[in-house]
């Protein structure tokens, strides 16, 4: 592939870092990461520019200027920024100081004459390609984009000076927030349900799967977001989570796209449906026609022999 001379990237989340680090460096000649907050984190890039510490009175927001200044002097041909709230802001925020636009959401990015970048549209049901003929371009990335490297130490740390915002946002409190703490992008099994489960007592068969294979429990948005059964970390496709295991089970699920693209990369896809025109049996490696309340039961006998 192409590569471009310098890349860069703005992450605020380890994780996110370390997937951005590792596709700079299939895109660019070097790479370099910005980074506020804990020093020790921030390796993988040939440079890291630390901007400085993370608390309630410096938050990542209070950081663009500084940003804008070293993107403007070091003129990176390509921005890589983590898809989060602050992120997407910082993409925005940068972008506008640049002159351009950002390219939002990219789950593809090409080097070809430029940057082109990819994004899914339509609730997932289709794909919109974007270039981009800015001298830096600045483009969000979805989660699961990159695969994580091993990172090496970072070769070169240059701590960034402090430039003051004109207004700066003050964050006030913090707070844990209430709910589980599930990471399905980092699950190698994922056992998901569906509305085929009539009633929250039901999931129990697929949590008992799911433990017997050493599998995380995903669902469909309407599990966690209309039967509130599951929370809304577990919820799987275009506005959940985008997994990527090494196997799916779909369980009492019909196959939307919304749904399907969050488990499009997954190695191994079985599906267990009652209905054998089911969408998802489709898009399966392994399919199962039968009413779950059967199927489980059958499954669990099995693996416990
Ligand atoms: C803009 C937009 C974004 C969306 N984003 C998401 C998203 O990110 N994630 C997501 O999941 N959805 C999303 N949706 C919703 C999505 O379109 C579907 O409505 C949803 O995924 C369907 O969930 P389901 O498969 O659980 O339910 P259903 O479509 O109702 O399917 C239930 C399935 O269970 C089967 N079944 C019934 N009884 C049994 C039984 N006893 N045993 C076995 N099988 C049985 C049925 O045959 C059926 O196929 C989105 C929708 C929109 C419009």
């Amino acid at each position: 592939m192409n590569k471009l001379a310098k890349v860069f990237v703005i992450a605020e989340h380890m994780g996110a870092m370390q997937e951005l680090v590792s596709g700079a460096a299939q895109l660019g000649e070097s790479t370099a990461l910005v980074w506020a907050g804990d020093k020790g984190q921030a390796v993988g890039a040939d440079t890291v520019y630390y901007l400085g510490e993370l608390n309630n009175d410096r938050i990542l927001e209070h950081y663009a200027p500084s940003i804008i200044n070293l993107v403007k002097t070091e003129q990176p041909n390509l921005v890589l920024v983590e898809s989060s709230r602050k992120g997407r802001l910082m993409a925005g925020t940068l972008a506008a100081a640049l002159g351009t636009s950002v390219l939002a959401d990219a789950t593809e990015i090409i080097i070809d004459n430029g940057v082109v970048t990819k994004r899914m549209v339509y609730g997932g049901a289709a794909l919109s390609s974007e270039r981009s003929s800015a001298p830096t371009t600045v483009a969000t990335v979805s989660p699961g984009v990159f695969e994580t490297a091993a990172a090496g130490k970072a070769a070169n740390l240059v701590e960034v000076p402090f430039v003051a915002p004109a207004t700066s946002v003050k964050c006030r409190e913090r707070k844990t927030k209430a709910g589980e703490s599930v990471n399905l992008r980092a699950a190698k099994r994922i056992v998901a349900v569906g509305r085929g489960f009539t009633a929250p007592e039901e999931l129990k068969l697929a949590e008992q799967l799911a433990a017997a294979i050493g599998a995380e429990v995903g669902c469909t948005r309407p599990i966690a977001e209309e039967e509130k059964w599951m929370d809304k970390a577990r919820y799987i496709g275009v506005s959940g989570v985008m997994a990527k295991p090494e196997l799916y089970i779909g369980i009492g699920i019909s196959g939307q796209v919304q749904h399907m693209v969050g488990v499009s990369s997954a190695r191994t896809i079985v599906a267990i449906n009652s209905d054998k025109n089911a969408l998802i049996f489709k898009q399966c490696d392994y399919g199962i026609v039968g009413d779950l309340k059967n199927v489980l039961p059958a499954l669990l006998a099995q693996l416990g022999k």
